[in-house]
């Protein structure tokens, strides 16, 4: 099965398994950044609300949290924090959540008959991870080797980008993203790395500013040690 498959690919994040499932508490889930589905988990009624009707509750409970923190909410910075969070969750950072938000590809014949690897590196990421609801950001490299058919080179950029736009755990994104290009493309040799830095690791937790996080996925010729090692190569990363 195609999920196993591709969960496989993922390197030991921090010495835990992504595949790990049990035997964790949630404090130790949240800390470890174990990813267990290939989906973003997500409610069968997910899209009945509209958005402005998210928005409205949104903001009515973000409302709640502030003052529960002790906020007092009339004060003039403190009055739209609330909208304003809950703009930011629907339509900006959480908005890769919706499908009818996903980038529309157009495919292109490969006229120049370029049959070499296309690399698109040091794509900006920013996300935000599904354990703290803070930010992951980093730099995603993805590459794929064409099979007759090429995509707009901004489009790689915009399909990092609308699966970063969820609460994630970098290992889902990573297959996520290259699921994508799998299917957009119709083939398998597809390469993405990504390389980020948590704030929840940074800012909080173990509070650690150095330490960033390495996931990959190889597909198809990218399993072949020459063709990795060229991919590498041009990210320069080992
Ligand atoms: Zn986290």
């Amino acid at each position: 099965m195609k999920l196993n498959e591709t969960l496989l690919n993922i390197p030991q994040v921090n010495g835990t398994s992504a595949l790990s499932e049990s035997g964790f508490t949630i404090e130790e889930i949240g800390d470890q950044h174990v990813g267990t589905s290939l989906e973003t988990p997500m409610r069968e009624d997910a899209f009945l609300l509209s958005n402005e009707e998210k928005k409205a509750i949104i903001a009515r409970k973000f409302r709640d949290i502030m003052e529960t923190l002790g906020l007092d909410l009339t004060d003039d910075s403190l009055q739209g924090t609330p909208d304003r969070v809950a703009k930011m969750y629907v339509e900006e950072i959480f908005s890769g959540l919706d499908d009818r938000n996903k980038p529309k590809v157009a495919l292109f014949e490969n006229k120049y008959k370029y049959n070499e690897m296309l690399v698109e590196k040091d794509i900006t990421l920013y996300s935000n991870c599904e354990h703290h609801f803070v930010p992951i950001i980093g730099r995603a490299h993805v590459a794929y080797i064409s099979n007759g058919k090429v995509i707009g080179l901004s489009k790689l950029n915009r399909i990092v980008r609308h699966f970063a736009k969820r609460p994630q755990v970098q290992e889902r994104l990573t297959n996520q993203i290259a699921n994508e290009l799998k299917e957009i493309l119709e083939t398998e040799d597809i390469a993405v790395v990504i390389n980020a830095e948590h704030l929840c690791v940074a800012s909080r937790g173990i509070e650690d500013t150095n330490s960033t996080t390495v996931t990959a996925f190889y597909g198809g010729k990218f399993k072949e040690n020459a063709t990795k090692r060229e991919f590498l190569d041009y990210i320069r990363m080992e």
